[in-house]
């Protein structure tokens, strides 16, 4: 074992690439786009680092093109779930006992790989198999990614550092950050391949193993990043991947007595249910299990009559439609006030007009499909809702011919607590309320009570005091909360991210707080003097 006291180089963001034209990572990605198109690609369940190919198969679709099939994803089933489960308490005992700078190399080396060799097979799988244009998938699978794998190793080593400060003579206290005693449950979820590799790798970081359950949908991009881990030095068992339909998993794995941790994202449904079995279950685990989860939200944008027009109406557009509204911090909610609604409006709706939507191998479209038929469906729906009830501003259309394209719709109600100003819908759908200047007060309670989440949202002033108030205002409407910048795009070591109230637990991940939750700290106190003898002053 190596003696010293070692530190990880000072973590920096990872540069975003541009894509532009003529670009090497332009050319580097179109050929890539065209081997994946090209190719089918066999998803096999992980078990203990051996790839296990069940023969039941599900097929992983282009939501650009849903003809085309990009892999075959098969499935385990309750015995391969089972032994997922006994590999990550097998592989245990030599990867908790591993040093943490051990540790950290391998996630250090994960994100070189990734900014290096790896970065065009994962940003590819990305696109195809989530429909992000280049731009959004370099900022999640390549940027946010290599963010995590580089910061939380930085993070660990401060988790180690910190230690009882007091230790008065003959002792000396100490403090081990052990990893949990027993596995740790990921549930990822489809839109962002930097979660689906950071839920659990960052309990791997701690020293705890698990088993990962990735999303059906965004599955091709989560097993090149599985196996980009292998390739990075991922003992195995340490992460097992499981691939199969939510329940199928969730009902066997939540009821292993030796489950520690469920490290959770996805919808507020899912996590809430995953909570009740988990409580259904407490007589039976050795321990109380670790729950983080980060879940839904209907993230606002609110205006002041002074606030800055023109950048402004970018915000909204960039912030509500950006991956078809498919991010948990997406605005889906505004409130304008009446004096700048008019400009607004014919501000947006030129973007709306200007910018197309097609398939994202074609660099020239802004939007893409969204991810399957049932976000079709529902999307759809709440269009139709928005037609019946209110006015639909501009777009409104969808087609499903091809792929599962919803365009972009701006919707205005009269009503502040209409359906849509409350629901979280995931889908490119912005909702505004136009409400009267003089209503500024009024308005900040309307945003702070209307929805049920307390994700993401922003404030548009040029006032000073009025920013104040807002911020002080709405203290719980949002975990992440803006001020004259659109609620999206939060970078891993700037702004930790996570909301409370039905948001989530709120632990902020790519950052120390939500490290410390995969660990059990044991407190240790050596005694150099211990007494011998049993009397007290007191009783002479
Ligand atoms: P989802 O809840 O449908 O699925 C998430 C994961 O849970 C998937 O892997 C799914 O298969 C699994 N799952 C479903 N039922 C299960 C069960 N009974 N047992 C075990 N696993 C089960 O969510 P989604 O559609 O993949 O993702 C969209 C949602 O995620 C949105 O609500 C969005 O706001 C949220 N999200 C939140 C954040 C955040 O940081 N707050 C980030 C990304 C996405």
């Amino acid at each position: 074992m190596s003696l010293g006291t070692f530190r990880v180089p000072t973590p920096v963001n990872e540069p975003v690439l541009s894509y532009a034209p003529g670009s090497a990572e332009r050319v580097a990605i179109q050929a890539e786009l065209e081997r994946q198109a090209k190719t089918v690609e066999e998803i096999p369940v992980v078990i203990g680092g051996e790839h296990v190919y069940t023969g039941n198969t599900v097929d992983v679709t282009m939501p650009c093109d849903h003809g085309h099939v990009l892999a075959k994803l098969h499935l385990a089933g309750p015995s391969e779930i089972d032994r997922a489960v006994q590999a990550a308490e097998a592989a245990r005992s030599d990867w908790s006992r591993l040093s943490q700078a051990d540790r950290n190399a391998v996630l250090l080396k994960a994100a070189d790989l990734l900014a290096g060799p790896w970065r065009a097979t994962i940003n590819a799988a990305t696109m195809l198999g989530q429909a992000k244009t280049s731009h959004q998938a370099e900022i999640d699978s390549a940027a946010e990614l290599c963010d995590f794998w580089r910061f939380n190793p930085h993070y660990a080593d401060q988790i180690h550092a910190e230690q009882p400060p007091i230790s008065p003579r003959p002792t000396w206290n100490r403090m081990e950050h052990r990893p949990l005693d027993g596995f740790v449950f990921s549930v990822t979820p489809f839109n962002f391949t930097s979660i689906a590799l950071n839920l659990p790798t960052a309990p791997a970081l701690m020293g705890n193993t698990g088993v990962w359950k990735p999303s059906t949908t965004g599955v091709l991009a989560a097993w090149h990043g599985m196996k980009l881990l292998e390739a990075a030095g991922l003992p195995a068992g340490v992460v097992n991947f499981v691939g199969g339909h939510g329940a199928d998993v969730g009902d066997i794995v939540i009821k292993r007595p030796e489950l520690a941790g469920l490290h959770f994202t996805g919808s507020t449904r899912t996590f809430q249910h995953l909570w009740r079995e988990i409580g259904n279950n407490l007589d039976n685990y050795k321990a109380y299990p670790r729950i983080v989860g980060e879940t839904g939200g209907k993230d606002f944008i609110v205006a002041h009559p002074s606030a800055d027009i023109d950048a402004l109406a970018v915000a909204v557009f960039r912030g509500a439609f950006e991956y078809q509204g498919q991010k948990c911090s997406a605005a889906s909610r505004a409130y304008i006030p009446k004096s700048l609604w008019p400009t607004l409006k014919a501000k947006v709706t030129a973007f709306m007009g200007e910018a197309k939507m097609g398939d994202v191998r074609d660099f020239s479209n802004m939007f893409g499909a969204v991810i399957d038929g049932r976000a079709f469906k529902k999307h759809a729906e709440y269009q139709a809702l928005a037609r019946e009830t209110a006015e639909v501003v501009a777009g409104g259309g969808n087609d499903d011919s091809t792929g599962w394209f919803i365009e972009p719709t701006l919707v205005r109600v009269d009503d502040p607590k209409h359906r849509l100003m409350q629901e979280e819908i995931f889908g490119p759908i912005m909702t505004i309320y136009v409400y009267d200047d003089a209503k500024w007060e009024e308005t900040l309670e309307l945003v702070d009570q209307t929805s049920p989440y307390g994700l993401t949202g922003a404030v548009w002033a040029r006032d000073r005091g009025v920013i104040a108030k807002a911020a002080e205002k709405l203290r719980y409407a949002a975990g992440n909360f803006y001020i004259n910048d659109k609620p999206t795009g939060a970078v891993v070591g700037q702004q930790p991210f996570g909301g409370s109230r039905a948001s989530g637990t709120n632990d902020k991940a790519g950052s120390i707080l939500n490290l410390t939750r995969w660990v059990s700290p044991r407190s240790i106190k050596e005694n150099f003097n211990p007494p011998t003898s049993w009397g007290y002053p007191f009783l002479g």
